[in-house]
């Protein structure tokens, strides 16, 4: 089980951000924040901090534990939920949640938009290209940039999420249609069998009704 998910996941981690300078800044946020936290940068922490610096699954706890745990078997289960609720105290990762036990973190905290598949909970993170035109550009950046200060507030992330239905789930969804769409005609078909048979046998029975009535008289 815990061998699946690493495989899956490690699938994953490859088609993901190998922008070296990148993963760094991310990773230099976790541990800077850890510190700030008071916290001592022990080996646990690192291992989950290099984790989550490489991944843009946007993982559960579970997930991060899993699979760590396959790659260091002695990895605690208490320092890993530990950590990611300081990390997201602190605004280092930022929670998404479907419900009590259902909860996501998303690792990037730069200004991009989630796409969050209303079916799977699979989430896919929308960047605007540097290049892109002024006017396709979204003002995310902005918005944190204007509302800071105001009050007192100092924003850490923009969170903006965009509800759907990922690719696979719409193809999902037209099969399931089409085989519904196959057992009611299979359905409708044996009913008008059993209706055939029915009406043979009232046939039957009226044959035999007139050759008894033919009889009597
Ligand atoms: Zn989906």
């Amino acid at each position: 089980m815990a061998t699946n998910n690493y495989r899956i996941d490690n699938q994953r981690i490859n088609k993901q951000h190998t922008d070296k300078q990148h993963i760094t800044a991310k990773r230099d946020i976790y541990l800077n924040a850890l510190r700030r936290a008071g916290r001592r940068i022990t080996e646990q922490r690192r291992l989950i901090c290099d984790y989550l610096a490489q991944t843009d699954s946007h993982p559960t706890p579970y997930q991060v534990y899993a699979d760590l745990s396959a790659q260091y078997p002695d990895i605690s289960r208490a320092t890993v939920y530990n950590t990611l609720k300081v990390l997201q105290e602190l605004g280092a990762i930022v929670e998404i949640g479907f419900g009590a036990d259902h909860t996501h973190y998303d690792t990037d905290t730069s200004p991009h938009i989630n796409l969050i598949c209303l079916r799977c909970h699979e989430i896919e993170d929308f960047h605007l290209t540097p290049d892109a035109s002024a006017d396709s550009a979204l003002p995310l950046g902005e918005i944190q940039a204007a509302v800071s200060g105001f009050g007192g507030f100092r924003p850490v992330a923009v969170r903006t999420d965009v509800f759907g239905f990922c690719r696979k789930c719409q193809e999902r969804k037209r099969a399931e249609i089409r085989e519904q769409w196959q057992t009611q005609r299979e359905a409708l078909g044996d009913e008008r069998q059993i209706m055939d048979a029915q009406d043979n046998e009232q046939d039957n029975e009226q044959d035999n009704q007139q050759d008894n009535q033919q009889d009597d008289e």
